[in-house]
């Protein structure tokens, strides 16, 4: 296709899509809801909750108020705190640090390779005497290699919290992200794979104790009957958010699957060019079958890339707003990890959601080849 045709907008995420490419059956969920009534803790959350533990494979998955909610809270059901340490990936949203920070813990930082994953030989390098868990971030819609991370973990006698905030519907050898340690957390942020109207949370658990401990700090300390006997926090999942994640959960099988041909468009059409580095592409190693959150390239001379996109109508996005958690100097997490540094120098996210057509990949594709060749 000539680079020459007509300009095109592309924004990096269309907010408003999801809402209009479903408008009259999301309104008519909110009809329903709102004439029942339904607002806190209703059966359209433990509709939801049970069609994600389904789906998930999950003994166990409850509704919370957001992906950061859900981390902290399993880290206290998991009685993380005070003098504990817990290792994480640079590479991540500072939520997954700062969960851990609001446990009463101390966040430390380890690299990862070259696929952007949580490095197993750093996180070894990292235990001390006061490590109690490891944080993996399923980045990106990847699961990490978490035979090596259970390994280490069973050596060291360490749990493992998934954030898998990025990766519901992504597999390590057939097993989904967030069933794999003692809890797993996803976010329905709007832009995640699977989002809701607003914002939204969820952990998976096959742990009874857990799950039982989770329920309450979710929701005041409160038991089955209403009696406070615990101390908890509000972060309920709303249920008319869980009514519309209900619906998309129903389609959601579908869009890993497009999400994996458009990876596979991306690779076909950029995968030669020697100045990117390019996610696996989905066929590339049978261990892992990820499900594509975001298609994080790296690219030489990537802020003049970015520049020309721009130019063009593609919206891009450095991850993290260009930093990874121990390059942030306010928050005091120092570790020195090359790999991280080497990666935050050259990566960028091209647009990569469910409002793109073929087409539109092309478009992106076709400039990213033509500024090269200029
Ligand atoms: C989105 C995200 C979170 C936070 O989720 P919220 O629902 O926005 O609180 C945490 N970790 C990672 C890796 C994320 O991508």
């Amino acid at each position: 296709m000539p680079v020459s045709q007509a300009q095109r907008v592309l924004p990096f995420f269309n907010y408003s899509h999801f809402f209009q490419s479903q408008e009259e059956e999301l309104v008519s969920i909110f009809k329903d809801v709102g004439r029942r009534g339904a607002f806190i803790l209703q059966s359209d959350v433990r509709q939801f909750e049970s069609s994600l533990a389904a789906y998930t494979g999950a003994r166990y998955a409850i509704g919370v108020a957001n992906g950061t909610d859900a981390l902290i809270i399993a880290l206290r059901a998991a009685g993380i705190g005070p003098g504990d340490e817990v290792i994480f990936s640079s590479h991540t949203y500072v939520a997954t640090a700062a969960s851990i920070f609001f446990a009463g813990a101390t966040p430390v930082a380890a690299d990862c390779m070259a696929d952007h994953m949580l490095d197993p030989d750093s996180v070894r390098e990292k235990i001390t005497q006061k490590t109690r868990a490891i944080m993996p971030t399923q980045l990106n819609g990847r699961t990490c290699n978490m035979d090596a991370l259970r390994a280490i973990a069973d050596e060291h006698n360490l749990l493992i919290i998934e954030d898998a905030a990025q990766g519901l519907g992504s597999r390590f050898k057939g097993k989904m992200a967030g069933t794999f340690g003692i809890a797993g957390t996803i976010s329905f942020y709007p832009a995640k794979t699977l989002g809701c109207l607003g914002d939204g949370g969820a952990i998976l658990t096959n742990d009874d104790q857990m799950y039982a401990k989770m329920c309450l700090l979710r929701d005041h300390g409160r038991n089955e009957k209403g009696d406070i006997v615990a101390w908890g926090l509000n972060s309920r999942l709303d249920n008319l958010q869980a009514a519309f994640l209900d619906a998309q959960m129903r389609r959601f099988p579908k869009v890993v699957l497009r999400r994996r041909e458009m990876a596979s468009q991306y690779q076909a059409l950029l995968g030669e060019n020697a100045r990117l580095t390019l996610p696996p592409a989905p066929e590339e190693n049978t261990d892992h079958y990820d499900a594509y959150q975001n298609y994080e390239i790296e690219a030489d001379n990537r802020d003049a890339l970015r520049e020309y996109l721009k130019a063009n109508g593609i919206g891009t996005l450095i991850q993290w707003g260009g930093k990874a958690v121990h390059q942030i100097p306010q928050l005091n997490v120092k570790a020195s990890l090359p790999v991280t540094d080497r990666i935050f120098d050259r990566c960028l996210m091209v647009p990569f959601n469910m409002s793109m057509t073929d087409d539109d990949i092309h478009y992106v594709c076709d400039h990213i080849q033509a500024f090269y060749r200029a």
